[in-house]
């Protein structure tokens, strides 16, 4: 059989420790045997981060929006332990964070659902998809502590030096504390065509919900800015996709989605999203299994795996240890960035690669053969716990057989 060929390259963003092994095992076992991988690769391992000052996560986010298409290892964010065992020059920052601040996109996190292993909330039987929106409100705030006798102000100057002033509060009888927060309508329509334009890839159903009535100014401006760009825009896209923009207040939305069965887009701001997504990817089983990618506003794509580097697991593998790592959601942001890459140069081979190495992943899983993770939480009679490389093994010999 000769190699798929590919177009366009794909930008290759390589990571650190366990996932950096399971990186490099993904596209010996399962891709390159079967692609001619046009990538360009950049290392944001880091070790080369550190060499570079950081500027290969800059180049590789710039090689992103040059190509449209990126797949990202998981990568060490640096704290003061790191500085240490890797004797940095500086503390750099989250490569996630630099990555989506030159694309200016919006993450979005969804499970692998696979049969035998039920999330805690059974009715989930479709993924659900959490949309958060990362910029501003709690988490680029100003706070103070106030004492008794004080009374705070909010004061806005304008561009001509008029000021506006609202009383906050008047600390008459107690000390306490205050909190500035702010967004920006620019970051807010972003994030809105982010899921919109998501929710128009994958043809699911987009939730979005705030607290527009306590809110009736902040929360109320999220609100109007996705309904503007909803009816200018998208509207008649949803209706032709056959799938709907729905907004609620989010206490409800919270009482819907436990209730719901899945299969939708939940669009949160940004301190929902911070909690909501844990919430989900806990009652839906190992992280292992959770894919996100990042969206811009003008349809660029970075696939990863929600998890991180699986520190513990790579300091066993360093010992010479045996281990059982899952790389599913690693493997998926491969198909999902190879799919991806298919759709735009117009290669149907290389998606229906993508979609033939997705099912047999799945396949393995089903018939019982997975990493420690997942036995603890499959219900198969049959499950087998097999070792990180074995599992990947594994899925070569199921999809020969669909190729
Ligand atoms: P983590 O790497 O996600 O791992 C936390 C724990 O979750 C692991 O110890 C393991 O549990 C389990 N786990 C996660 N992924 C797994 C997988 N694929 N297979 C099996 N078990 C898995 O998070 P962390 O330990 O907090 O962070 C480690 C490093 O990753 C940090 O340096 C952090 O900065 C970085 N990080 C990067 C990203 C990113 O690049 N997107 C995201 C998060 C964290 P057991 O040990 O119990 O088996
Ligand atoms: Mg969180």
């Amino acid at each position: 059989m000769s190699k798929i060929k590919m177009v366009t390259p794909l930008v290759e963003m390589d990571g650190d420790e366990m996932t950096r092994i399971i990186w490099k095992m993904i596209k010996d076992i399962l891709l390159e045997p079967y692609i001619d991988l046009n990538t360009e690769y950049y290392d944001l391992g880091l070790v080369h981060r550190n060499e570079t000052n950081d500027q290969v996560t800059i180049d590789s986010a710039n090689a992103t929006k040059k190509y449209g298409v990126a797949v990202k290892c998981a990568t060490i964010t640096p704290n003061a332990q790191r500085m240490t065992e890797y004797n940095l020059k500086e503390m750099w920052k989250s490569p996630n964070g630099t990555i989506r601040a030159i694309l200016d996109g919006t993450v979005f996190r969804a499970p692998i659902i696979v049969k035998g292993i039920t999330p805690l909330i059974p009715t989930w039987t479709k993924p659900i998809t959490i949309a958060r929106h990362a910029y501003g409100d709690v988490y680029k705030n100003t706070e103070m502590r106030v004492s008794k006798g004080s009374k705070a102000e909010l004061v806005v100057t304008d561009e001509n030096g008029n000021e506006t002033r609202e009383t906050i509060h008047n600390f008459a009888d107690t000390d306490g504390i205050i909190q500035g927060l702010h967004n920006t309508d620019k970051s807010i329509s972003s994030f809105a065509r982010s899921c919109f334009n998501f929710a128009l890839d994958v043809k699911q159903d987009l939730w979005f919900a705030t607290k527009d009535t306590i809110s009736k100014k902040y929360d109320h401006r999220f609100k109007d800015i996705f309904q503007e760009i909803f009816d200018a825009e998208y509207a008649d896209k949803f209706k032709e996709a056959g799938i709907e923009y729905f907004y609620t207040l989010i206490d409800d939305a919270v009482a819907r989605v436990v209730r719901s069965e899945g299969g939708y887009i939940w669009a949160c701001k940004n301190y929902d999203g911070d909690v909501m997504s844990d919430m989900v990817a806990t009652a839906f089983g190992s992280l292992g299994m959770m894919t996100s990618v990042l969206v811009s506003p003008d349809g660029v794509y970075e696939y990863e795996a929600a998890h991180g580097t699986v520190t513990r697991h790579y300091y066993k593998h360093l010992k010479g240890e045996e281990t059982s790592t899952n790389s599913v959601a690693t493997l998926f942001a491969w198909t999902g960035a190879l799919r991806k890459r298919g759709q735009l140069d117009n290669t149907p081979e290389l998606s229906d690669f993508a979609d033939k190495l997705e099912k047999a992943t799945i396949q393995t899983i089903e018939d019982g053969v997975m990493t420690g993770d997942l036995v603890a939480l499959s219900k198969l009679p049959n499950k087998r716990k097999v070792n990180t490389e074995q599992f990947l093994l594994e899925i070569k010999e199921r999809l020969e057989k669909l190729l």
